[in-house]
C-alpha cells in the first residue's frame, strides 16, 4: 500500500499528547526536481565564479538518491547494507566493477561516526552529491587544475556552497512563486486539525525562519482550513528558526516573534499557547506542556536531525516522512509477478546447488575410498555431476536478466532505497533504529485517524521460512 504508515515500534496515537512537525519536506512538500535543479545551478554558478570549468555540467536527477553514502577518501558514492558492507559503488559517475569494489572495500565497513563517510539524510543532499560525483570525474581527468585529494574536493564544494546563502536565495525564489515549487496537499491541514480537535497539542518546530515559514504555511494551509481559520490557529505553539539538532540537545535562548514583519523580543519562562517563538529548545517545550518524551510524537523528514537526535536524546516518539517511498512501493508492486518468478527460480537454484554439493562429496568419498557408500565408480558420479552442472549454468543464465531488472528497480543505478539485494539497506537500518513509524507523507495520518493503534510488524527472522 503506497499510502500506508509502516510501524517499527508499536505506537498508540491515543496516548500521544502532542505532535510536533518539521516544515520543509514534511508539512510542505516541494517538487524535488525543481528545487534540486535550482540548488544545482547555484552551486554551479559559485564554482564558475571560482574559475572552475563546469559550464557543461548538467543536473542529473537520478545520479543519486537518499540513503547513499559519500566516501570522501576515495571520491566514491556507495550503497551499503544494514551491516555497513558496501554492495554497490560509483567512482565519480562510473560504476565500480565487482573486482574493483572488492579491492577498494574488502576490509572496509561503513561507520557513519567516521568523518570519511557522509550519509545522504534528506532530499536536500541530492544536488550537492550529484555535483560532487561529476567533479570527481573532472578531477581525475585533470580538468580541475589544483591537485586536490577527493576529501579536499568535497570540503571545497561544501565551503564554496555557502549553504545558508544558497538556501536563502532559493527560498526567496520560492516565496516569489510558491505554486511553481510546492506540491500542495489539501488533506494536510485537515490531518492536523483532526489531531488538534482530538485534544492533542499541535506544534511547529522548523529551522526555517519566520520570513519564509509564515508565507509558506499561509500558502499551503490557509486555503484548506475552515472559515477564517489560519495556520496560526492550528498550532498551539509554533517555533521557527529552531536550530535543530541543537534544539534537542542544548538549552538555547528563546525569542518571541512580536510583529508580522518578524520583530523579536527576548522571552523568559514557559512558552505560551498561540505564540510564535524563535530558537527555544526541546526541554522548554516539555516543561511548557507538562509532558515527557513518550507523550510527544515528532514528525520530520531528516533522518539524523529530526528522528535520530530526538529519539536518542529525549526518547520522543518519532515518525519519518520518506516521500520516495511512494515511488519505491509502486516499483515493487509493478515488479511483483516477475519477482515471484525470480523467487521460484532462486528456490530451484538453492535446491540444485545442494544436490551439486552432494555429488561433490560423493565423488570425494569415492576417490578417497571411505564413507558409508563407496560402491559407485568415480567416473559415473563425475558424469552425473557434469550434467547437473550444465543444468545449473542454464538456470543461472535464465535468472540473470531477472536479477538485473530487480537490481534496477526504483533507480536505474542504485536499485531500491530500502534494500540491498535481499537484505535491508543501510538506510532501512537507520529508519528501523530511529523512526518508530515511517510513511510517505503526513496526510497518511488522516486516514489512520488520531486514534490509531499502530502495531509493529512481526518482522522476519531467517528461520521463519523453514
Ligand atoms: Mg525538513
Amino acid at each position: 500500500m503506497v499510502r500506508g504508515i509502516y510501524t517499527n515500534r508499536t505506537l498508540n496515537l491515543r496516548s500521544i499528547k502532542a505532535v510536533g512537525y518539521d516544515m520543509d519536506y514534511t508539512l510542505i512538500h516541494y517538487h524535488e526536481r525543481e528545487w534540486e535543479e535550482r540548488a544545482y545551478s547555484y552551486i554551479k554558478e559559485r564554482l564558475l565564479g571560482r574559475g572552475w570549468p563546469v559550464e557543461d555540467l548538467q543536473f542529473q536527477p537520478d545520479l543519486v538518491m537518499r540513503g547513499l553514502i559519500i566516501d570522501k577518501t576515495l571520491g566514491n558514492v556507495v550503497k551499503a547494507n544494514r551491516f555497513g558492507y558496501i554492495k554497490r559503488a560509483f567512482h565519480g559517475t562510473t560504476p565500480l566493477e565487482h573486482g574493483q569494489m572488492r579491492e577498494a572495500y574488502t576490509r572496509t565497513l561503513v561507520d557513519l561516526d567516521e568523518p570519511r563517510w557522509l550519509f545522504m539524510n534528506t532530499l536536500f543532499s541530492l544536488s550537492e552529491a550529484s555535483m560532487y560525483m561529476q567533479l570527481v570525474d573532472l578531477l581525475d581527468a585533470d580538468v580541475i587544475e589544483a591537485k586536490l585529494s577527493y576529501a579536499d574536493l568535497y570540503a571545497l564544494v561544501r565551503g564554496a556552497l555557502d549553504q545558508a546563502h544558497m538556501e536563502g536565495r532559493l527560498k526567496g525564489e520560492i516565496v516569489e512563486a510558491p505554486e511553481r515549487f510546492v506540491a500542495l496537499d489539501e488533506e494536510m491541514p485537515l490531518t492536523l486539525l483532526d489531531q488538534k480537535e482530538s485534544g492533542k497539542k499541535v506544534l511547529l518546530i522548523t529551522n526555517s525562519e519566520w520570513a519564509y515559514a509564515a508565507p509558506m504555511l499561509a500558502f499551503a494551509f490557509d486555503p484548506f482550513l475552515p472559515g477564517e481559520m489560519t495556520w496560526r490557529d492550528l498550532f498551539d505553539i509554533a517555533i521557527v528558526g529552531s536550530r535543530k539538532p541543537a534544539f534537542f540537545t542544548a538549552r538555547m535562548p528563546t525569542f518571541e516573534v512580536v510583529s508580522e514583519d518578524g520583530m523579536l523580543r527576548e522571552h523568559v519562562g514557559l512558552l505560551q499557547p498561540g505564540h510564535v517563538y524563535v530558537g527555544a529548545n526541546a526541554s522548554l517545550v516539555e516543561a511548557s506542556l507538562g509532558l515527557k518524551g513518550e507523550d510527544i510524537l515528532y514528525v520530520g523528514d531528516h533522518l539524523f536531525t529530526d528522528v535520530n537526535v530526538s529519539k536518542s536524546v529525549l526518547r520522543w516518539r518519532t515518525a519519518l516522512i520518506l516521500r520516495e517511498l511512494e515511488d519505491e512501493l509502486a516499483a515493487i508492486d509493478s515488479f511483483r509477478e516477475t519477482q515471484q518468478q525470480l523467487t521460484d527460480m532462486m528456490a530451484r537454484k538453492v535446491e540444485m546447488e545442494s544436490e551439486y554439493s552432494a555429488y561433490r562429496l560423493a565423488l570425494q568419498r569415492a576417490k578417497g575410498n571411505y564413507g558409508p557408500d563407496p560402491a559407485r565408480a568415480p567416473d559415473e558420479i563425475q558424469a552425473e555431476m557434469d550434467a547437473h552442472r550444465a543444468k545449473l549454468l542454464a538456470l543461472d543464465a535464465e535468472i540473470a536478466p531477472f536479477a538485473r531488472a530487480s537490481a534496477r528497480l526504483h533507480n536505474e543505478r542504485w536499485g531500491l532505497m530500502m534494500r540491498t539485494g535481499n537484505d535491508k539497506s543501510h538506510l532501512a537500518r537507520q529508519v528501523e533504529r530511529y523512526a518508530d513509524v515511517y510513511t510517505g507523507r503526513v496526510s497518511n495520518f488522516l486516514h489512520a485517524t488520531p486514534y490509531a493503534y499502530l502495531r509493529s510488524h512481526r518482522g522476519s527472522l531467517p528461520h521463519d521460512e523453514v
